[in-house]
């Protein structure tokens, strides 16, 4: 028998239609591209979203029809999202940290018909233009007086191109399944693949968010998303903070420390999130200026995995409770939060911050489990390390136009690429990516763990661990450290710093110092770059 309640779709507009009745006068605050800090609310992003659906309605954009944004976080990018999902066409994120060459290989496998972006980028989308035929309509985010002059075929400002409408126009009606985002994953192996999300899976992400077993967002939040809106799905923000009215705080180009660290004060942002490497800036801004942190309640911290000393930190010098996420673009992208149990707080605090150490528990609507290369399910006891996998109700279901098949298989199951543990309370912890654990005499070693200890040494500033071939261990774990500005310290030093905190056998054979570790377009540390470049590394003796 079928119930009896109404089948009330799950769309995106939805969302801004509710924030703009209920919470219309809530603000969202850009640092705008042209300079100043801008203010409008959500009743005026509502109809201004409305006014880019009719635009791009009248330009002949069609349901199921990509449009690009390659753009940072404001609130014309956010209005950009709204009309582009209101009349079932499909907002497609494209990260300006790529390679021209990669960008224009994207948007051409997208075939994305319009291209909306910051001009900062200005040059860049003069750059791939002329690779990108499917592109017939540029929009400058931007007004007119702001227009830069750039060799580019119907080039019009955003403020132009939504004065031209009047906004009397209604959303399209469409199933909840239809399509409403693309984002590219990075592609560290082959060439990127596209997360098709749909309105039904963002919506649900959203309530997830939002949930109280989650961010625990409310109307009297300040969100500050440092995270990128180009960078997977904003980690579902750019719907949940509206859901929940809370008021948003975009940060726009600049994601420095000091102007991270500026907006969190002067707005008096409750909760924010970024990957790791923006908060090193942002406590190196704090720690050399004593400035505190005053109204920041919750900082969510994810996308590569959040060292110890990060953690106590924000929790220690200045009272911000820290949440360590993981997920991915192909979860839209959250899976798990190292949210404490009931009890869990009453444990000394090092012991609490192991478990905030760990990648969490997952989610209602994510399934987890770990498998041996044979598939076969693998305890949850916190010891035995294999393949993640995962299921959910925002977990892709296959890539756009059928690309890597073979990460999905028949029972529904999403092979994340990670190497991880589950343990008896449920939370899991990341080991690896599955191409970057060190195998050293059959054994795995975690880079991760190491790299986070490292950190915790009060002379370094970042630290990455790769495998390096061994002519008797097969692979042993090189130490690549950067130190912190004016700090002094040596092999020795940090070799006995991390002497007694992991098994004798983990322990890096060498430690080499750079000026700079590589990172990739979304802020991970490229292990790539740094396996070529160590490539032709000898051990010293004693390590052979
Ligand atoms: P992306 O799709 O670019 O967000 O990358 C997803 C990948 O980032 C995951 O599969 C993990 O390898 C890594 N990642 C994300 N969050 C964490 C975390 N908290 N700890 C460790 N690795 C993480």
């Amino acid at each position: 028998m079928r119930g009896l309640m109404q089948g009330w779709p799950l769309l995106v507009h939805k969302i801004i239609d509710h924030a703009a009745l209920y919470h219309g006068e809530r603000q969202i605050v850009s640092r705008s591209i042209e300079g100043p800090v801008e203010r409008t609310n959500y009743r005026d992003v509502r109809l201004r979203a409305l006014r880019v659906a009719q635009a791009l309605d009248r330009a002949g954009v069609k349901a199921g029809d990509r449009v690009a944004t390659l753009a940072w976080n404001t609130a014309r990018h956010l209005e950009a999202w709204y009309g582009i999902a209101g009349i079932g066409a499909i907002y497609h994120t494209l990260n300006p940290r790529l390679f021209p060459d990669q960008l224009a290989w994207i948007a051409n496998h997208a075939e994305d018909r319009v291209l909306f972006f910051d001009t900062t980028f200005t040059r860049l989308v003069e750059d791939i233009a002329p690779k990108i035929p499917s592109i017939g309509l540029y929009v400058a985010l931007t007004d007119r007086a702001h227009l830069p002059a750039a060799n580019l075929p119907n080039l019009v400002a955003y403020e132009d191109l939504i004065a031209a409408c009047d906004g009397d126009f209604a959303w399209r009606e469409f199933p909840e399944d239809t399509a409403c985002g693309l984002c590219y994953t990075s592609g560290t192996t082959g060439n990127p693949k596209g997360v098709l999300y749909s309105h039904r899976s963002n919506v649900l992400l959203s309530l997830m968010a939002a949930s109280g077993g989650a961010m625990g967002l409310k109307a009297s939040d300040c969100i500050l998303p440092v995270v990128p809106m180009f960078h997977a799905n904003a980690w579902g923000l750019a719907f949940a903070a509206p859901m929940v009215g809370a008021k948003i705080v975009m940060p726009g180009a600049k994601l420095d420390g000091a102007s991270v660290c500026e907006l969190l004060t002067n707005e008096k942002v409750t909760v924010t999130a970024a990957v790791p490497t923006v908060w090193l800036m942002a406590l190196q801004y704090l720690e050399q200026t004593g400035r505190t942190l005053p109204d920041l309640k919750r900082v969510l911290i994810g996308g590569s995995a959040c060292p110890r000393s990060m953690i106590e930190a924000f929790e220690t010098k200045y009272d911000v409770e820290v949440v360590h996420a993981w997920g991915m673009t192909e979860m839209s992208p959250l899976g798990t939060m190292s949210v404490l149990k009931p009890g869990m707080r009453d444990l000394p605090y090092e012991k609490q911050l192991d478990y905030k150490c760990k990648q969490g528990v997952p989610m209602f609507g994510v399934e987890a489990k770990i498998t041996d290369d044979e598939n076969r399910e693998l305890p949850r006891d916190g010891k035995a390390f294999g393949r993640l996998k995962v299921k959910g109700l925002a977990v892709a279901s296959g890539y756009f136009k059928g690309e890597g098949a073979e990460a999905f298989d028949a029972d529904g199951w999403f092979d994340t690429g990670d190497v991880a543990t589950l343990d008896a309370d449920g939370y899991m912890t990341i080991v690896d990516r599955s191409k970057d654990v060190i195998k050293s005499g059959g054994e795995w070693i975690s880079s991760i763990d190491i790299e986070n200890l490292a950190v915790g040494h009060p002379a370094v500033a970042e630290a990455a661990v790769i495998g390096v071939r061994h002519p008797k261990w097969d692979e042993r774990p090189l130490l690549i450290v950067v130190l912190k500005k004016g700090a002094k310290a040596g092999r020795d030093d940090i070799l006995q710093f991390l002497s007694g905190k992991i098994a004798k056998w983990w322990m890096p054979d060498d430690v080499v110092f750079v000026d700079e570790i590589p990172h990739t377009a979304t802020g991970k540390i490229q292990k790539t770059a740094l396996r070529e470049r160590f490539g032709q590394y000898r051990w010293p003796q004693a390590a052979e």
